[in-house]
């Protein structure tokens, strides 16, 4: 079915951002969503689809013209973003996560780091991974334990008191659960620590290829939902990464995690907004063909209000969304908006598409109509980039701050 043209909270896009939206819409429901049943169903990728977003250039959409990117506002990409959340989540995250690898090279990476690492990235032949999670570190980051061993232009370890301009290179030994996009993707940005007594402060960010040696796969994610975009586990086995390709400083890693998971997030409440979007609007139509007790299930006001219900969620996260996307265009400190932004549009989806199957009765719970699918595929958008507990600490800690101050 069509998807509404402009939905409510969309009425002050520039033509500029209207046809990056139109674009992204025209692609998505052409290209992804007709096949998003089937992928799920044999949990598969398909790197076709990668392409074509590389060919529109959407893979290079907000990231600014100084390094090869599009320039476009991050209001604009939320709108990328909403229109592949609406045709399938998991090309959404598929997308959302190679951005997320990116942002730390614009922001953090040398001129030859923007030259070499994001140039294929930029154009859709290279697929990016973003690297953080551990099996004993996954909201608490800092507690992660993949080892950066520092080493000297012979490949002897020295120690963490060596100055840094000693280090020739890094020998990197751990293990990495949950990796989106893995092991498709070409380029991981991995963090690891030098020194784990160091806690946060011994994180370090390094940009590894796939195909070092030392660097490998373990095993796929079996997942509840977005089956189609894969996740792996990485197998770190003393893979030597030269000093070039650590990323911003020794220490600055966590730094580097936190300020693009800020970012990513109001990218996944994007793709959430489409995700309930596209569930509102099929569960609407629904109940126009379907009839019962002698008269269309449309004309039942239990139903309607539950259709209100839902455009209510989804008008709500969207403007939430919108305004952290603009005071990112805006410069300002996102850390709080984006939290929110995140865990309403996520909670938004979630509850949306759960009374989108129930809409459809047992339709919505056949696996042929692909509605339960937008809940499995809600569901996770609850628990990545920073859980929704997780959410309700950074948003507690800055409305407690502001309180003391
Ligand atoms: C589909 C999917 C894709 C993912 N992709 C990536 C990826 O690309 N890269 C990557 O690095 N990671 C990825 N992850 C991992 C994800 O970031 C972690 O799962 C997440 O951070 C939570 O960590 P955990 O699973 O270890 O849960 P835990 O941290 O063990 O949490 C368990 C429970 O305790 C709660 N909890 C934990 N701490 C607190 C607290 N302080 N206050 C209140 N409640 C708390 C959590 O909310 C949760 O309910 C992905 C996960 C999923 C499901």
């Amino acid at each position: 079915m069509a998807p509404t043209a402009d939905a409510p909270g969309t009425g002050g896009l520039t033509s500029e951002e209207r046809l990056l939206r139109d674009t992204a819409r025209e692609f998505a429901q052409r290209e992804i969503a007709p096949g998003a049943i089937e992928r799920d169903e044999e949990q598969r990728f398909d790197r076709s689809l990668f392409a074509g977003m590389g060919e529109l250039g959407l893979t290079a959409a907000p990231l600014p013209e100084s390094v090869g990117g599009a320039g476009f506002s991050y209001l604009g990409w939320t709108l990328v973003m909403e229109e592949l959340g609406a045709a399938e989540m998991a090309s959404a995250v598929t997308l959302s996560v190679h951005i997320l690898s990116q942002y730390p090279v614009v922001t953090f990476g040398s001129d030859e780091q923007h030259r070499e690492w994001l140039a294929p990235m930029l154009a859709g032949e290279a697929l990016g991974a973003f690297c953080l999670t551990e099996p004993h570190a996954g909201s608490d980051a800092a507690a992660l334990r993949t080892h950066a061993v520092r080493l000297d232009a012979a490949g002897a370890d020295l120690p963490t008191e060596a100055p840094a301009t000693d280090v020739a290179a890094y020998r990197l030994t751990g293990t990495k659960i949950w990796i989106t996009n893995a092991p498709e993707a070409d380029r991981y940005l991995v963090f690891a620590t030098i020194d784990p007594a160091l806690g946060a402060k011994g994180i370090t960010a390094f940009l590894v290829e796939k195909g070092t040696p030392g660097f490998g796969f373990g095993s796929h994610e079996q997942k509840m939902g977005i089956r189609s975009c894969p996740a792996a586990e990485l197998i770190f086995e003393g893979a030597v990464v030269p000093a070039a390709r650590r990323l911003g400083d020794e220490g600055q890693g966590y730094r580097i995690a936190l300020s693009a998971l800020a970012e990513g997030r109001i990218s996944i409440a994007a793709a959430c907004v489409g995700l309930a979007r596209s569930a509102m609007e099929q569960a609407a139509a629904y109940l126009h063909q379907r009839s019962a007790f002698g008269a269309p299930l449309a004309e039942l006001q239990g139903l309607r209000f539950m259709v209100a219900e839902m455009a209510r969620e989804v008008a709500a996260a969207r403007a939430l969304t919108h305004e952290a996307a603009r005071a990112k265009d805006r410069g300002e400190a996102i850390g709080e908006l984006s939290s929110l932004a995140k865990w309403t549009a996520s909670d938004a989806a979630m509850r949306v598409a759960t009374d989108a199957v129930q809409l459809f009765g047992a339709s919505g719970y056949s696996r042929e109509t692909g509605i339960e699918r937008l809940m499995r595929d809600a569901k996770g958008a609850q628990i990545y980039e920073g859980t929704n507990q997780v959410h309700r600490v950074i948003v507690a800690d800055a409305v407690m701050d502001r309180a003391r101050a």
